[in-house]
């Protein structure tokens, strides 16, 4: 999106106004479906999804909203969730079937997981840092003194936020007398467990990380659940830079990811996952992405903070910064490690009469390829 006040569907002699009906902010947010690039063509999924059309969940200090695979049908391998949660707010100790994959956008959570070794972590956790919880490891998660905002990746897109294992709901639906039994109490002491769920709740915020753990054993796992990310360099390029976390440098995580940020003028190069899809999470400024696949189709899509991008494995594709401020997007892959084929250093590997005999280059072009990946341009 531009400064445009309109945008009409029209190129050249090719297409006419719209006199409407017509959404003209949703047009002025989307130019590239409405007035496509000429070089899309046929029929692509959709593949962008705003975390603005996805149903909030409302509950006591904070919400929750998703997009799975109910709501954008392309993204089958994963799903998201943005969360809000208070100062002190907590969303209930819980476990799922899906890996968990985190980053902080906002505020500072603090995160506690058990593990089946009966490790424990509890750690506070910045913008830009991230865990990764395995299926079916329990974890709680609270909003310190600023609340918190952030984001999960769950590597099934048939994940649902509101169909968690839940403590309450296990407890609810076990007989008192087995809980009894259980725990080698009377029945009697639980009479006044919840009868539902909590899920979103408030509570005071606690004290510092110091205290808590002091509390406890210490006995952290061997590779951590969490990774301060925030605090890792990224590569720089020509047109911005690149933070890569996958498990080499983050052995714990299932899910890899690439925090991106793109200088305005600037692009994420042409490119393709072999081994992976990419689920991406806008976080600032405008861009553009135009997705090919075999043989001939491409679709091309406009995003802004907040959207939900997905690109299937194998299919090309780059992100363009359309706007004046840089964008900056982080991409995860259902994939250990981050792996891409560059198109330039592809063709600048391959014979060159091979490369000239398939697409007629002139010499400017055949001197500019390189040889050395250069992530995002300018
Ligand atoms: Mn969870
Ligand atoms: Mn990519």
């Amino acid at each position: 999106m531009t400064d445009q006040t309109t945008v009409e569907p029209v190129r050249g002699t090719r297409g006419a106004n719209d006199p409407g009906p017509r959404n003209l902010t949703v047009d002025l947010q989307n130019p590239d479906l409405l007035l496509p690039p000429n070089t899309d063509n046929g029929s692509l999924p959709n593949l962008k999804f705003p975390f603005s059309l996805a149903h909030n969940r409302l509950e006591d200090g904070g919400w929750a909203r998703e997009v799975t695979v109910r709501d954008f049908p392309a993204s089958k391998s994963m799903a998201g969730v943005n969360m809000r949660l208070g100062p002190g707010v907590v969303r209930e100790l819980h476990w799922h079937k899906e890996a968990e994959w985190a980053y902080i956008l906002d505020g500072t959570a603090r995160l506690t997981v058990v593990d089946a070794e009966g490790n424990l972590s509890i750690d506070d956790l910045n913008p830009g840092d991230m865990w990764l919880v395995p299926a079916g490891v329990p974890h709680a998660i609270q909003g310190m003194e600023d609340g918190t905002e952030f984001l999960l990746v769950f590597d099934d897109g048939n994940f649902s936020e509101n169909e968690t294992l839940l403590i309450t709901e296990y407890l609810a639906h076990t007989p008192p007398e087995v809980l009894a039994k259980n725990f080698g109490v009377g029945s009697a002491h639980f009479a006044n467990i919840p009868k539902s769920e909590k899920y979103i709740f408030r509570q005071p915020v606690p004290p510092p990380l110091d205290v808590v753990r002091g509390q406890l054993p210490h006995k952290p796992p061997r590779d951590p659940y969490v990774l301060l990310a925030s605090k890792i360099e990224p590569e720089r390029y020509s047109g911005g830079t690149v933070k890569t976390i996958d498990s080499r440098v983050f052995p714990m995580t299932t899910l890899s990811a690439l925090v991106i940020e793109i200088e305005p003028g600037g692009m994420r190069e042409m490119h393709w996952h072999p081994d992976a899809d990419e689920w991406q999470y806008y976080i600032e400024g405008q861009a553009r992405m135009t997705v090919f696949d075999a043989t001939n189709k491409a679709r091309t899509f406009d995003f802004m903070p907040g959207d939900v991008g997905f690109v299937p494995k194998t299919l090309g594709h780059y992100i363009e910064n359309t706007g004046k401020v840089p964008v900056r997007v982080v991409n995860v892959f259902n994939s250990r490690f981050c792996t891409d084929v560059s198109l330039n250093q592809w063709m600048a590997l391959t014979p060159p009469d091979l490369i000239r005999g398939h697409l007629g280059l002139d010499r400017t072009v055949m001197n500019a390829l390189r040889q050395t990946s250069q992530p995002v341009v300018r």
